[in-house]
């Protein structure tokens, strides 16, 4: 049986002054675990996050260069990178180039990673071929140890970089308190984050143990609630502001987002019942669902929409046609203002992580397997048709079901959905995503 814990990953973080290849390295790195949610058409340079694995180690990888900030000047633009990469980051890889040599800005952002005391890896890219090597000498005067010639178009030295960092990972990635259920609000700005967490958090029947900064980026806040359930709430960007001026940005916003999914059970979408559905929320729920985390979805702002007998049927089914593929979460309307419904809440979240880890007996499940199959039955293509074997549960959080058939293929996508379908009649996995995956039987 295989278990996802929920931890912090370690943080890599990429800086350097533009065109150095900050962006090349990190696909490099990157490669194909970027999440297809991130890959929207038409803006370039949209994939500034990512999840990756070295050396049996997960971590997550930042690269601030595109962490736009353009309305600023150049210099203090990388300064802000820095400094974001400075406050998220384990290991920050400094990357400069052998082409252009050292120039003015490089020497700045090194004086602010010495400063910083965090490790540095520098790496001097562009190092295409071998007789280059002697271009890296001169990059010992940055003061931030030996560089390391790579080649991010290439793809060479990114072994020895990745070594390095994970060297520095330290051995702070044990599991974290199981008794707790994490809990993130993500949401644009000014759809009531702060005011729902101050609304939760001021409920007569919470009680706030405290509030504590951990090792790691986030402000972490416990609390029990009346049931006596403890929950950790994590901390996003925009919900207790620092007051940097790169917190207002949309991709910092998105990218603390993604980083506090990773480590939640629970993730609540926040919408503004006063705005509607936008882009960016689809962005970010979707990378929840595809990340396998429960979800509830919370309208917020209900006090300020008039409302007739179908308003809120009608704000439903809006969400419903624009988040198809979170059919399975639950809607709550709420108010942080006049508290409405906010005492649901803690009961919600609680009753969404559960489903998220109930594990289904392998013979029930057989008979609602069979069952579907037999009022609908198995597709065929060019003249084969799919059977169904059996079925078995392999993990929780979210619920993962291997499907035992003739051959893999023959399991189309509708078909898959329909059995996904009769799984929900059946057992109550409300708010949680579940995964079919048909294995062939040997
Ligand atoms: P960023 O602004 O630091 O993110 O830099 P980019 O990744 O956008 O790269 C800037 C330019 O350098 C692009 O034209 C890349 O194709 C080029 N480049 C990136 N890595 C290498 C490399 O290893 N060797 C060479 N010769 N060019 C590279
Ligand atoms: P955040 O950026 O998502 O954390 O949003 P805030 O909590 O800072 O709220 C943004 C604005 O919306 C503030 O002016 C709040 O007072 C207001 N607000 C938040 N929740 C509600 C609500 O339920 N009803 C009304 N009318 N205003 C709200």
């Amino acid at each position: 049986m295989e278990v996802e814990i929920i931890m912090a990953k370690p943080t890599i973080a990429i800086v350097g002054r533009p065109n150095v290849g900050k962006s090349t390295v990190f696909n490099r790195i990157a490669g194909e675990r970027i999440s297809i949610v991130e890959d929207t058409p038409g803006v370039t340079r949209d994939r500034i996050y990512a999840t990756g694995e070295w050396l049996g180690k997960d971590f997550s990888i930042i690269d601030t260069g595109g962490i736009d900030l353009s309305d600023e000047p150049f210099m203090e633009q990388i300064k802000h990178q820095a400094e974001i990469a400075i406050d998220e980051a384990d290991v920050i890889v400094f990357v400069t180039s052998a082409r252009e040599g050292i120039t003015d800005a490089d020497e700045s952002v090194a004086h602010l990673l010495y400063r910083s005391k965090k490790p540095v890896i520098l790496a001097v890219n562009k190092v295409d071929n071998p007789e280059m090597r002697a271009e890296i000498y001169e990059f010992y005067s940055l003061g931030l140890g030996e560089p390391y010639p790579i080649s991010g178009s290439h793809g060479l030295g990114l072994g020895d970089v990745l070594d390095e960092a994970v060297k520095h990972f330290g051995e702070d990635t044990e599991e974290e308190d199981d008794s707790t259920i994490r809990f993130s609000l993500i949401g644009r700005p000014n759809v009531g984050k702060s005011s729902l967490i101050n609304a939760i958090l001021g409920e007569d029947r919470v009680i706030v143990s405290d509030v504590e900064g951990t090792t790691r980026d986030a402000i972490d806040t416990h609390f029990t609630s009346e049931s006596g359930q403890e929950f950790t709430m994590i901390d996003t960007a925009g919900m207790r502001k620092r007051g940097k001026v790169y917190e207002s940005t949309e991709k910092y916003s998105v990218m603390r987002a993604m980083r506090a999914i990773e480590r939640s059970d629970v993730v609540l979408v926040v919408l503004n019942a006063d705005e509607g559905i936008r882009e960016q929320d689809k962005k970010i729920a979707g990378y929840a669902h595809e990340e396998g985390r429960g979800i509830i979805i919370i309208v917020n702002k209900w006090d300020l929409v008039k409302k007739d007998t179908n308003t809120m049927r009608d704000f439903e089914k809006e969400i419903r046609e624009e988040f198809q593929y979170l059919d399975y979460a639950p809607i709550l309307f709420v108010s942080a203002m006049t508290k409405q419904r906010l005492n649901q809440l803690p009961e919600m979240i609680e009753s969404v992580s559960m489903n998220q880890s109930m594990r289904v007996p392998s013979a029930v499940l057989n008979d609602v397997i069979m069952d579907a199959v037999a009022i609908n039955p198995t597709p065929t293509d060019k003249g084969k048709r799919l059977k169904v074997f059996y079925a078995t549960q392999v993990a929780i959080k979210p619920p993962t079901f291997v499907i035992f058939v003739n051959e893999e293929e023959l399991m189309h996508f509708s078909y898959a959905r329909f059995l996904e379908n009769q799984i929900r009649k059946a057992f109550i996995f409300e708010g949680t995503p579940i995964r079919i995956i048909p294995r062939r039987r040997k």
